[in-house]
């Protein structure tokens, strides 16, 4: 997760157990529109793996977290209206797909949603290369593409969300989509796979992960230095302890201030 970055720096910001592994979330964004549509930004991983995979990739909870999280807020997958996708690795993608039964093949959830998908994220996840190939799960793609509710995002304005605006990055994979939500308090991008957590915001850091990591640190640094300049906040699908932060410039370093703790529990 921390690409070049030796583990004697990064141990002192995520801990690893006995066996290397360090926590992570999947965490995904519920958007309530002013017009009342309810968005989701993202699915995280889901419950889709069988049991050995599961054990293989540490993915601790036995169950679909996102649908319970959604069940606490009184909404079920037909509640939702629109699902914007960064991209279609399978710890993002992944929560689409109804949880894993021995024998049946998956189905897709969200049945009166909308998916939206930056068009280059989707030719990815049709060709994918070598080095990336073990991120996609290609029964979703099919299952996608046959849904008749698929809409691909050419440029940085999409008519379903049109006060939204998308970012596009191509470090981490081609055509990752960040969503920016514009919110009373100052504007919130989705940072994905770009900016996974709080440590990453540190420009130099990296994930080993990332197809072209110096094309990353340019696209990280020109998107942190807008939103410094706009007060802008970043929302960490990956980071265990911090949800959503502000970003500042300080002594040459960007760095997280204004954390807002992840609730525990949520997907
Ligand atoms: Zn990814």
């Amino acid at each position: 997760m921390f690409g070049n970055a030796p583990r004697a720096v990064w141990e002192r910001w995520i801990p690893p157990d006995e066996r290397h592994r360090i926590p992570l979330a999947c965490r995904a964004m519920l958007v309530r529109e002013p017009d009342g549509r309810q968005v989701l930004v993202e699915t995280g991983i889901g419950a889709f793996f069988e049991p050995k995979l599961r054990d293989r990739f540490g993915v601790v909870e036995p169950g679909h977290v996102l649908l319970e999280s959604l069940a606490a807020q009184n909404l079920t997958d037909r509640d939702i209206d629109v699902v914007v996708l960064s991209h279609l690795h399978f710890d993002h993608a992944g929560g689409l797909l109804s949880p894993w039964r021995d024998g049946q093949p998956p189905t897709l959830l969200f049945p009166n949603a909308r998916y939206l998908v930056g068009a280059t994220a989707w030719d990815r996840a049709q060709r994918p290369h070598t080095r990336d190939r073990a991120s996609f799960i290609p029964a979703l793609i099919d299952l996608l593409d046959a849904s008749g509710r698929l809409e691909l995002l050419t440029g940085d304005r999409s008519g379903l969300l049109p006060d939204w605006r998308f970012h596009r990055s191509d470090g981490h994979t081609p055509g990752l989509v960040l969503p920016e939500v514009p919110l009373p308090g100052g504007p919130v991008v989705f940072a994905a796979d770009l900016i996974p957590g709080v440590p990453w915001v540190h420009l130099p850091i990296t994930m080993g992960y990332d197809r072209f990591p110096e094309q990353l640190i340019d696209e990280k640094q020109r998107l942190l230095s807008d939103l410094v300049a706009r007060h802008g906040r970043l929302f960490y699908t990956h980071d265990p302890d911090t949800a959503l932060s502000a970003v500042q410039f300080t002594d040459g370093k960007f760095s997280a201030f204004d954390r807002i703790a992840a609730p525990r529990d949520s997907a």
